[in-house]
C-alpha cells in the first residue's frame, strides 16, 4: 500500500474563475506548510481539520498567488489521508507553477483517478462506489446522472452485499453440520437449500433483465437509421439534432461517410448513426460507408428504417428490411406532407411500429419520441426501490454466479452429498465479492483507475 504524498491540478487545464490544486498523504500538511504563507497564522499543522486559511503560495522567497487553503486531516477526507487542496486563480500556468512548486517541496504528481484509488484502498468506498464517481463525472443525461449517484451512495454496493450474506450464511451451515453432525440435522436440508438458490437466483435475473435496460440509457441508445438514398434520412437527422449538422442534398448517395450525433429526447440519449444507405455500390468511398454501416447495424440497439412515402416502394427498400430483420426496428414513412404512393404492406410486417413523419415539417417527431420512451422504458425507471446495474463489469460478475448457482442445483438435483455444495456456493459468493472490490486483482483495480481523470 503506498502512502506517499501525491499531488495534482483537479480542475480543468483551461482558464477558469479558480483551480484546485489537491496533495494527499502522510506529507500533505507539512509540504503545505512550506509553500503556503498566512501573516501572524500558526502553522497549517497547529490548525483544526475542515478549516479554511487565506494566504499566499511562494517559492524561493517570490510569491506564486494568492489563495485559499483547505485542511482534512486524515481520516475526514476523501481519501481518508490527510489532505489539502488550494483553492487558488483558475489560470493553466498559475495552476502548473502551484503544482510544480508542491512537488518541489516532495510531492510526487497523482496517476490519473489515484486519489479515488486511495479512497478505495483505504476503505471510504468499495469498488462500484467508485466507479460511480467516474460514471457521475462522465454522465450526459439525467438517467445516467441519477444512476450515478445512487451507485454512489452504495445502493448497488448493498444489493449485492445482501446476496451474499445469504450465499455465507448458507455455506457456513453447512461446514458446521459436516464438522458437527450431532448437533446438526442434513435432513431435507437440500431442499431447504434449493428454495434459497432459486430466490438468489430470481435477485440476480431481474437484475440482469434490467441492465440492458440500464446499459442503454447511460450510454446513449446507439440508434441507426437506414433507408436508400433521398428518402430523408440526412433531413431526419437535422430534424432530430435540431441543427443543420447534416448535409442535405437532391443527389443520390451524397452522404458518404458515417455520421455520429448525441441527441437528448426528453432525458433520453440516442447516439445517432447516419449511413450512407444501404445499397450496392462500385464507388470504394461510398463503399466504406456501407460496410460501416453494417457494421453500425450489427451493434444497434434501435433502427430507424426510413421509407419515402412519396414514392413506391423499390427492391432497394426490401434488401434493407431484410438486413435488419430481428432488430429493434421503428418504420418512418417520411415525407408525409406529399401524396404517398409507397405500398406498405410488406414494411408493416417487419415492424409493428410504424409511424407517419414529414422530416421537412417535423410532423410526426413526437409521436417518435414518445415510441422510444414507450419501447426503451417500459414500466418507467424507478430510483426509489430499484437497483439498476449499468456496469458491464457487475453484468457480467453476475452471470458467472447465476452459472455458480446453476451448478449448486443441479448438484442438489443429483443428490450429490452436502460438501459439494458449499463449492459452488463460495465461487458465487467470490464472484460477487469482485463487484464490490474484495479480492479484486491489481491488474483489474489499476485498469478501473487509469479512465478517470488526473486530479480525482
Ligand atoms: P437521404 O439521402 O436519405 O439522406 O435524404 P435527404 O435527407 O438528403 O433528403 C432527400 C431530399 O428529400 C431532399 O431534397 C429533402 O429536402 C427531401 N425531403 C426530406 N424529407 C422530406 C419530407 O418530409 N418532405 C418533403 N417534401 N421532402 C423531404
Amino acid at each position: 500500500m503506498e502512502t506517499d504524498t501525491i499531488a495534482a491540478v483537479a480542475t480543468a487545464m483551461a482558464s477558469s474563475g479558480i483551480g484546485i490544486i489537491r496533495i494527499s498523504g502522510q506529507d500533505a500538511v507539512q509540504i503545505a506548510d512550506q509553500v503556503f504563507c498566512s501573516k501572524g497564522k500558526k502553522a497549517l499543522k497547529d490548525c483544526e481539520s475542515h478549516t479554511i486559511h487565506y494566504g499566499w503560495i511562494t517559492d524561493h522567497g517570490g510569491v506564486v498567488d494568492e489563495v485559499l487553503v483547505m485542511l482534512m486531516k486524515a481520516p475526514n477526507s476523501y481519501t481518508r489521508e490527510d489532505t489539502v487542496e488550494i483553492d487558488c486563480h483558475g489560470g493553466v500556468l498559475v495552476m502548473q507553477k502551484i503544482l510544480e512548486t508542491v512537488i518541489r517541496h516532495g510531492a510526487r504528481p497523482a496517476e490519473p483517478g489515484e486519489f479515488t484509488k486511495r479512497a478505495f484502498l483505504n476503505g471510504r468506498m468499495d469498488l462500484t462506489q467508485a466507479e460511480a464517481v467516474i460514471d457521475l463525472i462522465n454522465s450526459k443525461n439525467d438517467f445516467a446522472w441519477k444512476s450515478a449517484v445512487h451507485q454512489l451512495q452504495g445502493v448497488v454496493l448493498e444489493k449485492i452485499r445482501s446476496l451474499r450474506e445469504k450465499l455465507i450464511h448458507e455455506t457456513a451451515w453447512i461446514e458446521s453440520a459436516v464438522d458437527d453432525p450431532e448437533h446438526y440435522d442434513l435432513d431435507g436440508y437440500g431442499e431447504h437449500l434449493a428454495g434459497v438458490v432459486k430466490e438468489i437466483k430470481g435477485e440476480i435475473q431481474h437484475l440482469l433483465e434490467r441492465s440492458d435496460q440500464g446499459r442503454v440509457l447511460k450510454e446513449g441508445i446507439h440508434t441507426v437509421i437506414v433507408g436508400k438514398p433521398n428518402v430523408g434520412k440526412s433531413s431526419l437527422l437535422n430534424v432530430l439534432v435540431g441543427s443543420q449538422r447534416a448535409i442535405v442534398t437532391d443527389i443520390a448517395g451524397t452522404t458518404r461517410d458515417v455520421l455520429e450525433e448525441q441527441v437528448n429526447l426528453n432525458g433520453i440519449q440516442l447516439n445517432i448513426i447516419d449511413t450512407a444507405g444501404i445499397r450496392d455500390t462500385d464507388d470504394l468511398v461510398e463503399k466504406i460507408g456501407v460496410d460501416k454501416a453494417k457494421e453500425y447495424l450489427e451493434a444497434a440497439d434501435l433502427v430507424l428504417y426510413v421509407i419515402d412515402g412519396s414514392r413506391s416502394l423499390s427492391e432497394e427498400d426490401e434488401d434493407i428490411a431484410e438486413l435488419i430483420q430481428g432488430k429493434k426496428v421503428i418504420v418512418l414513412i417520411n415525407k408525409s406532407d406529399l401524396e404517398q404512393q409507397a405500398e406498405l404492406g410488406q414494411v408493416e410486417n417487419l415492424s409493428e411500429h410504424v409511424i407517419a413523419i414529414s422530416a421537412k415539417d417535423g410532423d410526426g417527431i413526437e409521436a417518435l419520441t414518445d415510441k422510444i420512451r414507450e419501447l426503451f422504458l417500459q414500466g418507467g425507471v424507478s430510483f426509489n426501490d430499484e437497483v439498476i446495474i449499468t456496469n458491464i463489469r457487475h453484468k457480467n460478475a453476475l452471470m458467472l454466479a447465476l452459472e455458480s448457482l446453476e451448478l449448486v442445483e443441479q448438484s442438489i438435483e443429483d443428490g450429490m452429498p452436502e460438501d459439494f455444495y458449499t463449492l459452488d456456493l463460495m465461487n458465487a459468493y467470490e464472484v460477487l465479492g469482485k463487484i464490490i472490490g474484495e479480492s479484486v486483482e491489481d491488474d483489474l483495480a489499476d485498469e478501473i483507475f487509469s479512465k478517470f481523470c488526473m486530479g480525482k
